[in-house]
């Protein structure tokens, strides 16, 4: 189902979990197409979406003669990650969430129709009364804030009313693992650059393509194209910031997963 379709069968319907026949239709059609691709180079596991580079310390990632994607853009980027059988996103917004309106489109799009666990990666602890009240109307159980060492305690309230909340800059005691291979994961900058993951986002020799040129199964699946990371002094100190299997990882061991 086109996203144009389901937001105005969603105004018609005025109930966010009533989905029509045809959503469950398009999830079925997502599963089967991804039965039998599970060693395929071209499984995703992890979406990881840079909404905005505002804050980012390591450069931007996008060229800036391209416009930024659009909710349908974005939307597109998800289908395509879920049929290939990606089951987080984590979606980096900056500051403040309401710097990111399409946010909450996205968030319910990847839940409700692809049963995504979602996360946010903020760079503050600043959440203002409608941000709060947004997130209490998301599956909880399947979001996730994150952020970093210095914001995620003041943060951790939001835990009680059924969140969960990551820090995103572990520490490699903190049982971190490095990695120089990201491996299932689309990583895509608010111009639709792909990258091969968030470490090297913006940084042209790790461009995989335009979300707009190519679909991301060939782009996974050519190998000439650069899908690990050579260069492991580049490695921060702590662990890679946010990267998903990462928050995944933090999740799971809390829950004794
Ligand atoms: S961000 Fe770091 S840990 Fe994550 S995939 Fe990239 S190199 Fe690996």
């Amino acid at each position: 189902m086109k996203a144009k379709h389901y937001w105005e069968q969603q105004e018609r319907i005025g109930h966010p979990f009533d989905l029509p026949q045809r959503i469950s239709e398009g999830i079925d059609a997502c599963r089967k197409n991804v039965e039998g691709k599970s060693a395929d180079s071209a499984t995703v596991r992890y979406i990881w979406i840079y909404l905005t580079d505002d804050g980012l310390r390591h450069g931007h990632g996008g060229h800036d003669d391209q416009p930024e994607l659009n909710l349908d853009d974005w939307l597109n980027i998800i289908d395509e990650s879920a049929a290939l059988g990606a089951e987080w996103m984590v979606v980096y917004v900056g500051a403040s969430l309401s710097h990111a309106p399409l946010i909450w489109r996205m968030c319910s799009w990847a839940q409700e129709v692809h049963d995504l666990n979602v996360g946010l990666h903020l760079t503050s602890n600043c959440l203002s009364e409608d941000d709060i009240e947004r997130l209490m109307r998301l599956d909880r159980e399947r979001t996730f804030l994150v952020a970093d060492e210095t914001a995620v305690s003041s943060l951790r309230f939001l835990e009680e009313r059924g969140l969960h909340v990551c820090q995103s800059d572990l520490h490699l005691d903190e049982g971190v693992t490095r990695c120089n291979k990201p491996a299932n994961i689309a990583c895509v900058g608010p111009n639709g650059q792909l990258f091969s993951c968030g470490l090297v986002l913006g940084e042209q020799e790790y461009a995989l393509g335009d979300v707009r040129d190519k679909r991301l199964s060939d782009v996974l699946r050519d190998e000439s194209l650069p899908h690990t990371i050579e260069d492991t002094s580049r490695f921060p100190e702590h662990g890679c910031d946010a990267c998903p299997p990462l928050m995944v990882e933090q999740i799971r061991r809390r829950d004794g997963g």
